[in-house]
């Protein structure tokens, strides 16, 4: 006679971005708050989940990272773009040539339905590494701000600072997700 558990609802988030910015790094931080000694580049999909309480419900929020693998694409591309909830564009602040390849990477979005419609949000990591930034805040605001995104800068590294303990004034990981 009791009532069946609540369902708990699913939140699918993919993250995308150039191989080694940072996205699998970043899905740890979110769902184990670690940052791993050592990744191994993403072979097909990279799934982590975590559960999450939000208005007393249970969400379950799932990061899909991708190291985008022509081989991988062909098969899997449609069954990774499919039910998201939100996308998450990556880029490393230290490398220029990941942040030029945004464009590319949101018009594959775009092309999967994956437009202005659904939640996007851009973010640039390593901000740990801000010394040797190639990407500058305002540059990055500028673009996002082009592409209608809210912009986080962030490090899934240190997310509360330098290892020399100064402040990199960065994001959260947890608040961006
Ligand atoms: P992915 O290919 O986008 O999934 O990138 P990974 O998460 O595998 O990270 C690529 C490399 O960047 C690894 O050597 C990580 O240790 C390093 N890395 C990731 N995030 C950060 C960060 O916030 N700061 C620094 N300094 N290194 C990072
Ligand atoms: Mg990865």
């Amino acid at each position: 006679s009791s009532l069946p558990p609540p369902r708990t609802r699913i939140f699918k988030i993919i993250v995308i971005g150039d191989s080694g910015v940072g996205k699998t790094c970043l899905t740890y931080r979110f769902c184990a708050d670690k940052f791993p000694d050592k990744t191994e580049a993403t072979i097909g999909v990279d799934f982590r989940e975590k559960v999450v309480e939000i208005d007393g419900e249970q969400i379950k929020v799932q990061l899909w990272d991708t190291a985008g693998q022509e081989r991988f694409r062909k098969s899997m591309v449609q069954h990774y773009y499919r039910n998201v909830h939100a996308v998450v564009f990556v880029y490393d602040v230290t490398n220029a040539a990941s942040f030029r390849s945004l464009p590319a990477w949101i018009e594959e979005c775009r092309q999967h339905a994956l437009g202005q419609e659904v939640p996007r949000i851009l973010v640039g990591n390593k901000c740990d590494l801000r010394h040797a930034a190639q990407v500058s805040t305002d540059v990055a605001q500028q673009f996002a701000d082009a592409h209608s995104m809210p912009l986080f800068e962030t490090s899934a590294k240190n997310p509360y600072g330098n290892e020399d303990g100064s402040r990199n004034n960065s994001d959260h990981v947890e608040a961006i997700f």
